[in-house]
C-alpha cells in the first residue's frame, strides 16, 4: 500500500473527472459501498479455487466474532446493494458506477499493489448484447478521456452453462497427457476449473496453449449468436477489437462476453489496464433471484503508469498569487487581499515566513507564481499593493480596488466588458 503525494496525485485528478464524465455520458449512477463486506460474499461471489480467495483477502475478525474481509473487488458488493437498495424493483437494467480502492494481498511489484484503485461499472437486470457493447464503449470512453494510447480490446465469449461443461471435458481431455509436466496450480485447476489453465504464465505451460480446444468451437447456438450480435454492434460503432479465444474468466457465473483492455507499454501479466464481462450467475451464486448482469473494472494504478510511461502526467496547479507580508502591521492587508483575490477564484498563498524579501521572492519563482504580491513599508505608507509580474520582472502599485484587475491583466485573464 502507497502514499500517492502531490507528484502524482494531479494524474489521478484526471482519472476522477473522467469517470464522472464518462458515467455522465453514459447515464449511469454512482453507487459507493463499504470497504468491508461479510467475507462469505466474496468466498462465493469470487469463489473457492480462486487467487483472490485462496492467497489474497484481507480477512479479519472484527469484535463481534463476525468475518470481515476489505473488498478484493465491487461487483459483489454491488448486487449485494441491488438487492439490499431494492434496486431490483426499478426499471431495468440498473446503471451504476463506483470508484475506489480495492485490496488483495498479492505479491507487490509495478503495477501491482495491495491497495489499488478501481473505476467500474455494472448494468444490471437485463441480458441484451447490447448492454455488452456500451459497456465496452463505455471503458474505452473512460481510458480515451484519460488520455491512454496504445490499448487493444481482446474478446471472447466464455459460453454459458448449457455449452461450457462439454468445453472444460474437451479441455480436461487435451490436458490430461500434459499434466505431469505443467506447474502445479495448473494440476489443481484440472480439478476445480480447467478454463483457467489457459490463464496460466509459466513457460512450463503456456507452450500446451496453442493447440487447445477453443471455446469459439464450443458455443451453443444462442451464446453464438450473443457472440455474434456483440461483434456486428462494436464493428458498427467502429470499435476494432481482437478476437482472443484464450480470454477466460473462470468462475461458473461468469457468462459469454468477457474483455479486457490490454496496454502495449505495459509488460507482462501487468499489461490488463482492466475487464470486465457478463455474469448472468452471480445474483443466483450469492442466493438471490437469478438477475443477468455486465460490466466492467479498470484499474487506475495501471493507467496512471501508462499516462507516466507516455510522459502524460499533469503536474500540480501552480498558485497564482504569492503574497509577500513584508513591513510591520502588513499582514493584516496581505490576508485581505488574499482573501479577495480567492473571493473572485484566484488562487493565492501568502508566505508567513518573515524571511528577506529576496528569498520569499525566489521561492515564488520556484513554485512557478506568475504573479507576486508585495506590500512593504512604502505601500503601508500610501496605502497602496505592489505586484510583480514573474515573467517580465514590471512592477506597479495599486490601491486595493485595482487589485484583481491588475492581477488578471498580469495573469492574462481577459477582462470582462461591461455588456
Ligand atoms: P480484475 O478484477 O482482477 O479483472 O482486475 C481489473 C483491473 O484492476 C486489472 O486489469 C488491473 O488494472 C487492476 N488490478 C487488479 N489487481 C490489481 C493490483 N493488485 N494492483 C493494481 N491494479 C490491479
Amino acid at each position: 500500500m502507497r502514499d500517492l503525494l502531490f507528484d502524482q496525485t494531479p494524474t489521478w485528478a484526471l482519472l476522477e473527472s473522467a469517470s464522472r464524465l464518462t458515467a455522465q455520458r453514459h447515464g449511469y449512477q454512482r453507487v459507493v459501498t463499504p470497504l468491508l463486506e461479510a467475507t462469505e460474499l466474496f468466498a462465493h461471489a469470487v469463489g473457492q479455487g480462486t487467487d483472490i480467495v485462496d492467497k489474497e483477502m484481507y480477512t479479519f475478525t472484527d469484535r463481534s466474532d463476525r468475518s470481515l474481509t476489505l473488498r478484493p473487488e465491487a461487483t459483489a458488493s454491488v448486487m449485494r446493494a441491488y438487492f439490499d437498495g431494492g434496486l431490483h424493483q426499478a426499471p431495468q437494467p440498473v446503471r451504476v458506477w463506483y470508484e475506489g480502492p480495492m485490496f488483495r494481498y498479492d505479491r507487490p511489484q509495478a503495477g501491482r499493489y495491495r491497495q489499488f484503485f478501481q473505476f467500474g461499472a455494472e448494468a444490471v437486470g437485463d441480458a441484451s448484447p447490447g448492454l455488452d457493447v456500451e459497456m465496452i464503449e463505455m471503458a474505452g470512453d473512460w481510458l480515451t478521456a484519460a488520455g491512454v494510447e496504445g490499448v487493444t480490446l481482446q474478446l471472447n465469449s466464455v459460453g454459458d452453462e448449457v455449452c461450457r461443461p462439454a468445453y472444460r471435458e474437451a479441455l480436461r481431455d487435451y490436458f490430461r497427457p500434459y499434466l505431469s509436466e505443467m506447474c502445479e496450480e495448473d494440476r489443481r485447476r484440472f480439478e476445480i476449473n480447467p478454463l483457467r489453465m489457459l490463464d496460466c504464465k509459466k513457460p512450463s505451460c503456456t507452450p500446451f496453449h496453442a493447440s487447445a480446444p477453443r471455446i469459439d468451437e464450443h458455443l451453443c447456438d444462442p451464446c453464438h449468436d450473443h457472440h455474434e450480435r456483440v461483434k456486428a454492434g462494436l464493428a458498427a460503432l467502429g470499435i476494432a477489437h481482437v478476437d482472443n479465444p484464450r480470454l477466460v474468466r473462470g468462475l461458473d457465473y461468469y457468462t459469454r462476453t468477457a474483455f479486457e483492455f490490454w496496454h502495449e507499454d505495459l509488460e507482462g501479466a501487468q499489461n490488463a489496464l482492466g475487464g470486465g464481462g457478463r455474469y448472468d450467475g452471480l445474483a443466483e451464486v450469492l442466493g438471490f433471484d437469478p438477475t443477468p448482469g455486465v460490466g466492467f473494472a479498470m484499474g487506475s494504478d495501471r493507467v496512471v503508469l501508462a499516462l507516466q510511461r507516455a510522459g502524460r502526467e499533469v503536474s500540480a496547479d501552480v498558485v497564482e498569487v504569492y503574497l509577500i507580508p513584508a513591513a510591520e502591521g502588513a499582514d493584516s492587508v496581505v490576508l485581505q487581499a488574499a482573501r479577495d483575490l480567492r473571493g473572485e477564484g484566484r488562487s493565492a498563498v501568502v508566505d508567513h515566513s518573515g524571511r528577506s524579501l529576496k528569498a520569499r521572492m525566489r521561492r515564488a519563482q520556484k513554485l512557478g507564481s506568475p504573479c507576486v504580491l508585495i506590500v512593504g513599508d512604502d505601500e503601508m505608507a500610501a496605502g497602496t499593493l505592489t505586484l510583480r509580474d514573474m515573467a517580465s520582472g514590471e512592477q506597479v502599485s495599486v490601491p486595493s480596488s485595482q487589485l484583481i484587475e491588475q492581477v488578471d491583466s498580469i495573469l492574462g485573464v481577459p477582462a470582462v466588458t461591461g455588456e
